[in-house]
């Protein structure tokens, strides 16, 4: 019985141990090592304090590191204090590769388990009336450092762990009203705590906080091809019976294809424009819904491990968005969209068109077996919540169709057999355009 609990633990602990999809260890000033490490928990109390003005998050990180060295995680703004295993310490930042930043603690440690407590304000997508505060942690995966760690620490995207808030709003009188794709749990009023699943990585987060009654809002059940019954919210300064009703149209559409929803629950912010997807969760226009819904099953139901997986689930929404086209060889352009720097942290743009022609051109190769979308049913129901890198897609198409795909990933994925020229001129797509800091903060 021992043994059993031992073996069960550490499968248990096992499951979400992803550093074998961590970045390379980074070579530090003096010798040092920057060393990847793997999120066990992280809890976070949040307090927004309407007098003044401050948000202020204390976040304790349970991790454990494989590697003596210093302990790679990411916060974009300085700490204000930081304390390791019950000690006060420094925190750095450092370049990977010259392609994005990342913040370590500068003091090496010994292989096990360490408790990092870290202070720091959210000053990002937070607006202060005298009465009552608006803070989200919108993100994007066009612009590097752009996740949660834009707000609170974290780990790159590889990694999984179970995250927790406790949020309070004080010195309010004001009723608000929080939208989060967690376990909610009302305390009182202005005060909550919520708890995520343990697979969720730092792009799976979905926080907006505001004052109640601001934004129409609609509740509805959506019956999964499961059984469940899965809660749907709406809200949006639009129409929110148009926003519901093309949601409920949309779930439907998707569990026929793809099977039944993944997430536990389905919110909408009808922003009129924006689009980004989180887990069972988007921000985004009416045009783009569909588009963004998708990416609960690709992107955030198989998860890229890193920036070279991400034009995966970007050329897979795209294909659905035009209507699931066959397209030819002679369609296809040769991208390098897998095959940037390991350490880099985002999608490369040319994932909705070129990419989108990769997928459709899969689809006219294998159609006379059967639909693309067949597979990709298959990939994610295999591959859910654990995150992939593309080398991992191509062999489940290859093993799927029982084929070899190196010479197409190499030529049109791979940038091995050089680059076609109109690669630099990337067009933006229509729903996910680029928002600039003043926009998104208007989405609130
Ligand atoms: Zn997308």
């Amino acid at each position: 019985m021992k043994t059993f609990a031992l073996v069960a633990l550490l499968l248990s602990m096992q499951t979400f141990a992803n550093l074998h999809l961590a970045p390379p260890t980074l070579n530090l000033e003096r010798s040092s090592k920057g060393i990847f490490v793997d999120f066990k928990t992280a809890s976070s109390v949040i307090t927004y304090d309407i007098k003044t003005r401050k948000a202020l998050a204390t976040t304790t990180i349970e991790f454990s590191q494989s590697v003596a060295g210093k302990p790679i995680f990411d916060l974009v703004n300085n700490p204000s204090s930081l304390l390791i295993d019950g000690v006060s310490a420094v925190s750095k930042t450092t370049s990977m590769n010259g392609v994005s930043k990342v913040r370590y603690i500068d003091k090496k440690l010994t292989i096990g388990n360490h408790t990092l407590v870290i202070e720091n304000d959210i000053t990002k997508n937070l607006s202060w009336s005298s009465t009552y505060v608006r803070s989200a942690f919108w993100m994007s995966d066009l612009s590097d450092r752009k996740y949660l760690e834009q707000y609170l620490p974290t780990n790159l995207e590889y990694d999984q762990y179970k995250n927790s808030f406790e949020i309070k709003i004080i010195n309010s009188e004001i009723e608000h009203v929080l939208y989060t794709n967690g376990d909610l749990l009302e305390i009182s009023k202005n005060h909550w705590t919520v708890s995520y699943p343990e697979t969720f990585t730092a792009s799976s987060l979905f926080f907006h906080m505001s004052k109640k009654g601001l934004k129409d809002e609609k509740k509805e059940i959506y019956k999964s091809i499961d059984g469940r019954e899965i809660p749907v919210t709406v809200y949006t300064n639009q129409s929110v019976n148009r926003f519901m009703s093309s949601t409920l149209r949309i779930l439907a559409e998707l569990e026929k294809d793809y099977g039944p929803w993944p997430h536990k629950q389905v919110i909408v912010y009808g922003a009129g424009s924006g689009g980004m997807e989180y887990c069972g969760a988007t921000i985004t226009s009416h045009s783009a819904l569909g588009h963004e819904l998708t990416h609960s099953y690709f992107a955030r139901g198989i998860m890229p491990a890193h920036g070279n997986s991400g034009w995966v689930d970007e050329a897979i929404a795209s294909w659905r968005d035009g209507g699931y086209r066959s397209y030819s060889k002679r369609s296809l352009s040769k991208t390098i969209m897998a095959s940037h720097s390991t350490y880099q942290r985002t999608t490369d743009r040319n994932a909705y068109s070129k990419g989108m022609k990769f997928i459709g051109y899969l689809h006219g190769k294998f159609k006379e077996q059967e639909s693309f979308k067949v597979f990709l049913k298959s990939f994610f129901e295999t591959r859910k919540f654990k995150p992939f890198k593309t080398h991992e897609f191509k062999s489940a198409v290859e093993a799927f169709y029982n084929t070899t795909l190196t010479n197409e990933f190499d030529t049109y994925i791979y940038g091995r057999n050089g680059i076609d020229k109109s690669d630099i001129k990337v067009k933006e797509n229509a729903f996910h355009p680029h928002l600039s800091s003043k926009e998104l903060f208007n989405l609130l």
